[in-house]
């Protein structure tokens, strides 16, 4: 039972991982400061409605940092984190599934080169 040697090996995964750690962190705080920009400037306007654009802008900006903290299988290109696992931040990881296997839990690739 040989391995399939990986392009990629190890490391470049463990970057990719931890690089989807610091964006999955930003999520919350993108999605409130959007919420806190659309709440100053309605009430500095007393319009609900002027503020709109800049909670619509930064809801987007939101959508894109989470598109950033999913960590792509180098094989298959898919979230290498299941539904419902928690990674924890970049300076105190919690090993996932694929940290602990070193393959895909999509495809079965072996990732550890
Ligand atoms: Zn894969």
């Amino acid at each position: 039972m040989a391995k399939a040697p990986s392009p990629t090996g190890w490391g470049p995964v463990r970057k990719e991982l931890q690089r989807a750690r610091g964006a999955r962190r930003l999520v919350p705080w993108a999605i409130l400061s959007a919420f806190l920009g659309w709440s100053l400037i309605s009430v500095a306007a007393r319009n609900w409605r002027a503020g709109l654009p800049l909670l619509g802008g930064g809801l987007l900006f939101a959508l894109v940092i989470r598109a950033l903290a999913i960590p792509h299988c180098p094989a298959c290109g898919k979230n290498l984190w299941l539904r419902g696992e928690r990674p924890g931040p970049p300076t105190a990881p919690v090993p996932t599934q694929v940290e602990r296997d070193r393959k895909c839990p999509r495809c079965g690739a072996g990732l550890d080169g």
